[in-house]
């Protein structure tokens, strides 16, 4: 039976001669089963994935509206009064900063948004049991997978609405910085949906050595600028100093922050940390609530890696909201690299978002503003604060943290890879990492857990880290207390 006489017009419905058979049930919309001869095969059973049974949730969860005591507010830099929403108006629109300081518990996803997220929403919620098979563990291994979107990852989550929200209020171009290229290639694809202009700073060691971000924000209708350029003062003082520099996250937030600051028609966006980024990527945790209950589970760990927070967030909130409501217990789990350890090994205090001191100051859990992880570091996650919601959080005791080293995520991909199929980006590394010691744990204890996880993006970009894994190039970073004790001498003393 050849796969094209699907899609053609004249396909039999009733087509048992082609081997093929509709069916349709109650919980799903229409899907083709195919049957061989002489053999049943059942549907369900031979199912991994629930994603077709379920609608995509038509609100984002807001969890500051169920915490008893409120996150701290952010502070002006030069004032440090908490900052006024007319403070943020020249960086962002007016929608997304009633969203960032919002205590109503749900939010409505506009219509607009919902269609945009239909391309690729319901994203998957997939049981592991080729993984839990090699593992030889009697946990179930659950993973919500956000690779099916067309940047690859979760971030176009974010993207779209703020994109959908800049050109609604009359916005022509938005700015922003990208590391190795994953959020600067989810807004240049949002920009691309609503005809916005789009202008990426991407660290200049991830432009030279990384082509193919680069390539798909250009195919999007992006400008790709390496950080630090020309273009800007905080890039040219930076270039002053040093004309070799290979950037980092915060100097190419202080040129974009810096071009939208100084053009009226120009805002900024950012990928992570904000309290209306990980509003927005509740949609995951509200999708994988129904997913869970429809596979009749109830996890009892669910596992994220966590550079800004925005991932883990987003899947974690909502069963936050569960677990205070008495509905279910699950432990909830951060993971984050050794190399860049600011839950685990940060100070909760209030510290700027970027190098040169430009943005408001964020209560979370810093490394200091200027830290910048060893650059062998292969797993991403290289942000030195954590989402302030997620600080939070984890100070008010919902949750826990660890650090693993890279070999040990990297080893965990490869056996990932190798029984679920999927190659996952270096940062879900640390997750499945976390997932692995958990269900070996089981293995030992006999537990049959339900383990959920955060896959939130393949790492077909990414291979070149895989490449020195598999090289045997990759090795654990000897974790340098000294060089954290220096920057963490830098974060602005405050007294709240
Ligand atoms: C950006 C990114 C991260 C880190 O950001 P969070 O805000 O912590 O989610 C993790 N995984 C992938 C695939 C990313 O693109």
């Amino acid at each position: 039976m050849a796969a094209q006489s699907l899609l053609s017009s004249s396909f039999n419905f009733k087509g048992d001669e082609h081997g093929f058979r509709v069916c349709k049930s109650k919980s799903k919309p229409l899907h083709f089963v195919k049957v061989s001869s002489g053999h049943k095969v059942r549907a369900q059973a031979a199912t991994n994935a629930d994603s077709r049974g379920i609608e995509i949730p038509k609100h984002w969860y807001n969890i500051i509206a169920d915490l008893s005591v409120k996150p701290a507010p952010p502070l002006n830099p030069r004032t440090f009064e908490p900052v006024k929403p007319e403070d943020l108006a020249p960086l962002f629109p007016e929608e997304l900063i009633k969203q960032e300081v919002s205590s109503e518990r749900f939010i409505e996803i506009p219509e607009e948004v919902l269609d945009v997220y239909s391309l690729w929403r319901p994203t998957p919620l997939i049981r592991a049991k080729r993984l839990e098979k090699l593992l030889g563990t009697p946990a179930r291994i659950y993973y919500k997978y956000e690779g099916v979107s067309p940047a690859g990852s979760h971030k176009p989550n974010s993207a779209v609405p703020q994109a959908w929200y800049n050109a609604q209020e009359g916005v022509k171009k938005i700015v922003t910085e990208t590391g190795a290229g994953q959020w600067g290639s989810a807004l240049a694809f949002a920009c691309s949906i609503f005809n916005l202009d789009c202008e990426v700073w991407q660290v200049r060691a991830s432009y030279d050595s990384k082509p193919y971000r680069k390539l798909m924000m250009q195919t999007w209708g992006a400008k790709v600028h390496p950080s630090p350029s020309e273009l800007t003062e905080a890039g040219r003082r930076i270039l002053e100093s040093d004309p070799l520099s290979p950037g980092s996250l915060g100097i190419a937030i202080s040129e974009a922050v810096e071009v939208a600051a100084k053009n009226p028609d120009t805002k900024y966006c950012l990928g992570s940390v904000l309290n209306h980024v990980l509003l927005h990527q509740t949609v995951i945790g509200e999708e994988c609530i129904k997913q869970m209950e429809a596979f009749g589970e109830t996890p009892d760990v669910i596992i994220g890696c966590t550079g800004g927070g925005s991932n883990f967030g987003g899947l974690c909130f909502p069963f936050i909201r569960e677990k205070l409501s008495g509905k279910m217990n699950p432990l909830i789990r951060a993971v984050e690299p050794t190399a860049c350890p600011s839950l685990t090994k940060g100070v909760f205090a209030y510290d700027y978002g970027d190098t040169a001191g430009m943005t408001p100051l964020l209560k979370m859990h810093t490394l200091g503003h200027d830290f910048i992880p060893d650059p062998i570091h292969a797993g991403g996650l290289r942000y030195h604060g954590m989402a302030p919601l997620i600080s939070h959080a984890y100070e008010l005791g919902l949750m826990e943290a660890v650090a693993i080293p890279q070999t040990e995520c990297f080893q965990g991909a490869i056996q990932f890879a190798r029984s679920e199929g999927l190659i996952p980006a270096p940062e879900p590394t640390h997750a499945i990492a976390a997932v692995i010691r958990e269900a070996l744990h089981c293995k030992e204890t006999g537990e049959s857990k339900v383990i959920l996880m955060a896959m939130c993006g393949h790492g077909h970009f990414d291979l070149p880290a895989y490449d020195n894994f598999l090289q045997g190039n990759l090795v654990d970073l000897s974790f340098s207390e000294e060089k954290i004790r220096e920057s963490l001498s830098k974060v602005p003393q405050i007294v709240s």
